[in-house]
């Protein structure tokens, strides 16, 4: 399981799943990628092997400059492409590696509140609270910080707004989330090596880390938005 994310200047789709199979070592049932392009979120998801998403994104390109990708575990929900990420609520995409443990408590609650699920995923509780803390006005930054503080359990994250293709937002708190540094381009990823096309300037992040990626950089909060510091390394991971 990996996850990938661009913001970026050019095409995305491609690198993303370039990038997924760096990441095949890790293991996966499923896969998918969304992009941004005019305003518009689109995604292509599979079932299986990255082959058969590529040949999906063949047939049917996925264009625009900013992008999530993943590669699947499942944990819950059956592996089929209705539960493969990235996972879509109201112009909210998430993708997600781990566990949330609370989930089925979130899931009950937004159920009782009106929500309908389309997948099975725990996964899913994370787009749904997204959506819901966003049209409640609160703002991207502000949701992500909402929905951190509701989630427990295991998770490396990444999320985009269907209204902010600038922006993409990564947290972690357990499984592994680095920060790519480009040129005039910013990345995210599961490890080093996933990035390592793209450039060799790294940062780590750490436990309970939100990180907010635009094309220029990167600010990284904590879960109570504070500032923290991180440092920036060159890696020797191989492109
Ligand atoms: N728990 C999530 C799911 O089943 C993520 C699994 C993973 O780590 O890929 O969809």
């Amino acid at each position: 399981c990996g996850i990938v994310g661009i913001v970026g200047n050019e095409p995305v789709a491609g690198r993303l799943v370039d990038a997924l199979k760096r990441l095949e070592y890790r293991g996966y049932d499923s896969a998918g990628v969304a992009t941004i392009d005019h305003g518009v979120l689109d995604r292509r998801r599979a079932e299986g092997k990255l082959y058969n998403l590529e040949h999906k994104l063949a047939g049917d390109p996925l264009p625009g400059t900013t992008g999530i990708a993943h590669t699947r575990w499942a944990t819950h929900g059956i592996p089929n492409e209705t539960n493969a990420h990235p996972h879509f609520v109201d112009g909210v995409a998430v993708v997600h590696n781990g566990i949330i443990e609370n989930f089925s408590e979130i899931r009950d609650e937004l159920l009782a509140d009106g929500a309908t699920f389309a997948s099975q995923t725990d996964t899913e509780v994370v787009a749904q609270l997204l959506a819901k803390y966003t049209r409640e006005g609160l703002s991207h930054r502000d949701a992500m910080l909402k929905m951190l503080n509701r989630v427990t359990g295991a998770y490396a994250l990444v999320v985009m707004f269907q209204d902010d293709p600038d922006t993409i937002m990564g947290a972690l708190f357990g499984p592994p989330l680095a920060i790519g540094w480009g040129k005039g381009e910013m990345f995210i990823g599961s490890d080093a090596i996933a990035l390592a096309p793209f450039t060799n300037e790294i940062t780590y992040l750490l436990d309970g880390d939100c990180a907010i990626l635009t094309k220029t950089g990167a600010e990284i909060i904590d879960h109570a938005g504070k500032p923290v510091a991180r440092q920036r390394q060159i890696t020797q991971a191989a492109a």
